[in-house]
Formats: C-alpha cells, structure tokens, sequence
C-alpha cells in the first residue's frame, strides 16, 4: 500500500511539473528577431580595440550571448541582412517592413525585435514606424560597444529590447527603440553621440518610458501618426524616388540645390541653419525647384527645436514646406514615402505636422 501511495504522489508531482512548465511556456511571449547587422553583432580583434568590423556575428550568437532571454520570451530568428548601419538600404528596410506586416497577424508572434546598427537606426525606425501595420511592439535594438569588448553594451540592451517587445503594455507606442535602459519613440529619438553608450535622446518629446533589468515603466503615448493610422503604404513597392539632404551653412553653394534636381531628385531636404534657413541665393534655387515640381522641405543642422512656417522666410510665396518637428534625416525618410504617390504641397505640409 505504502508503495503504491509513493507512485502516485511521482505521478502527480511529473504532472504537477509538466502543468506549470506548459502553463509557463505558454505565458512567455513569441518573439520575433530580425537582425540585420551592426556593431551588437560587431567583432573585433581585442576587448579593448576601438576598430571592429560591423555584422560579423550571426544572430544565434547574440541570442546565446543572454542566455537569460529564454526564460522571459521564447525567440525565433531570421537574418534579413549583416552589414554596418552606414550600409543600410531602401532594399533593406522594404524587406524588413514587408516581413513584418506579414507576420503582424501571425498567433506565433507577440513582438517583433530588430537588432541593427546605431548609425542609422533613427532612419529604420522612423520608416518602419510609418509603414508597419500592426499595434505590436516593434523594437529596434542596437549597441556601441562590439560583442567582444570589455563591457559590451550588447547583450543587456537585447535583454531589454526583448523584454520590451514581450510587454502588453508596449502595445500600441508605435516602433520604440532601447538603448541602455531608455525606450524612445522613433519619431522622437536621434543619434548624438559617436561612441558613448549612452548614444540616443529624444530632445523633444522625451522617453517612451524606461526598463531595468527586462522590469519596464511606460511613460506616454506618442501624439503622432504611425502604424495602423499612417496612410502610407509599403505594399507592392520596391524602390523609393530620390531625395537629397542638402547642408546650409555660411556662403553655401546654391548650384548643389540646382545640380540635385537635374540629377533627378524629387524632393530636396536644406539641413538649415537655425530655424531652418539658409543664404538668400540657396532660397532662390529653392523656389526655382519648388516650380519644377520639386517638394522642397526646410528643416535644420540644429540638435534640438522645431522648424515652423513662414518664419524668417516666406514658405508660402516660394513654394515651401517647414519640417517641424523632423530633422533632415527624419524628413529625408517621410518625404520619400510620401513622394510615392503624388501630392500638392499644401497636402505635403500637413503630412509633416501629422507625422
Ligand atoms: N557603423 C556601425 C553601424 O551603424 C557602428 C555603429 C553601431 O552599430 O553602433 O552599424
């Protein structure tokens, strides 16, 4: 009797464990890592060498650098790319926007992570932001330290990314990036430092919220329009019209504004000056592109603040369009997208004070 009473209680202990482990299983978020390269899957020769060659290392490493991931999410994995951030492309961005919106829908995926490089990361995710179908957490992951430095930043920052990406509650925040403990909306962060960890601020409008160790703390919504309420679409297309970044400064050469349009550009972003100006000779060569049909935006080289309308100059007599609160980078990504379908300026102008 005794003996059948202590297989019994085995039997329900392995059950009791096989239970909580699928009820555990089962409450672990899907997560799914596109990785495209960057200095988190960068290598170098030396812990303590500042040169490394980006996207060297595949996304299984990564994975198996945090080890700790597997308990909070369970991961699944492409490589869509392996290359430096500097080499990021149109192509490659459509291909991760487009594998997103298909899986957007998918039960196998509560949240989607993207590991890239810093340089350009602002660009991917303020593209994604605008062209993603879906209120699931979209994170854009990256570090600026190689995986074989002494204090990589890379595997805490996946940690976090995944965790974000895993959270009901980053639901519906539009594509977020986390660096170093901060999660900031795409349309608010930019780039400002080239080698410190702490790389990425959101001067305008501040943080999405913050996470320690995977324990995250949202703060806001972003007020702009993104994801399932952008009316931009990525469906069916695979090239982008050209646009050009132009940078003001003292006694800049007007003709690069009438070289870029007979290159073909459709649209020209001026990297102003202070609020979004620039010498009289460089607006003049604006408006003659403004006539040709050409969507002239002014933003500005300046770190912080907005670019407004008919300040120091007349946007309305000259045909041009203030990019608020966008620097050229940013505005470079929106005008591009908006120039897939053809718009009249005044229409162009309020895309940029929606977006
Ligand atoms: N150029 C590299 C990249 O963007 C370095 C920046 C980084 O990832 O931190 O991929």
């Amino acid at each position: 009797m005794k003996y059948i009473i202590f297989q019994f209680r085995n039997v329900l202990l392995t059950l009791l464990v096989v239970i909580s482990i699928d009820v555990l299983g089962q409450t672990k978020p899907n997560i799914l890592i596109l990785a495209t390269g960057g200095t988190i899957a960068g290598a170098a020769g030396s812990g303590v060498q500042s040169g490394y060659t980006s996207g060297q290392v595949t996304i299984d490493a990564m994975v198996n650098a945090v080890p700790d991931v597997l308990k909070v999410a369970k991961i699944k994995g492409e490589q869509i790319s392996n290359v430096g951030s500097q080499d990021m492309s149109f192509d490659i961005m459509l291909k991760i926007a487009k594998r997103i919106n298909e899986m957007a829908n998918s039960n196998d995926v509560d949240g989607f992570v993207i590991t890239h490089g810093t340089d350009t990361m602002e660009e991917t995710a303020y593209f994604l932001n605008l062209v993603t179908k879906t209120d699931k957490p979209v994170v854009l992951v990256g570090s600026m330290r190689p995986s074989t430095a002494v204090s990589a930043d890379g595997p805490l920052n996946l940690y976090n990314a995944i965790a974000v990406a895993g959270d009901p509650n980053a639901k519906g925040r539009g594509v977020v990036l986390v660096m170093n403990d901060w999660i900031h909306s795409a349309q608010s962060l930019t780039k400002v430092s080239t080698t410190a960890v702490q790389t990425f601020m959101s001067p305008l409008r501040g943080l999405i919220g913050v996470t320690s160790y995977g324990v995250n703390d949202f703060y806001r919504y972003p007020d702009q329009k993104f994801g399932n309420k952008s009316e931009f679409s990525v469906d069916g297309v695979t090239k982008l019209p050209r646009v050009d970044i132009i940078y003001a400064d003292v006694d800049m050469p007007a003709d690069l504004i009438d070289a870029s349009v007979e290159h073909g550009a459709k649209g020209i972003v001026i990297a102003g000056v202070g609020n979004g100006n620039m010498p009289k000779a460089a607006l003049e060569a604006c408006a003659r592109a403004s006539k040709k049909g050409v969507i002239v935006v002014r933003s500005t080289r300046v770190a912080t603040g907005t670019v407004g309308r008919n300040v120091e100059c007349n946007d309305d007599e000259l045909g041009l369009v203030a990019s608020y609160n966008l620097n050229p980078q940013k505005s470079r990504i929106l005008l591009s997208v908006a120039l897939l379908k053809p718009r009249k300026l005044d229409e162009m102008q309020k895309i940029f004070i929606d977006y």
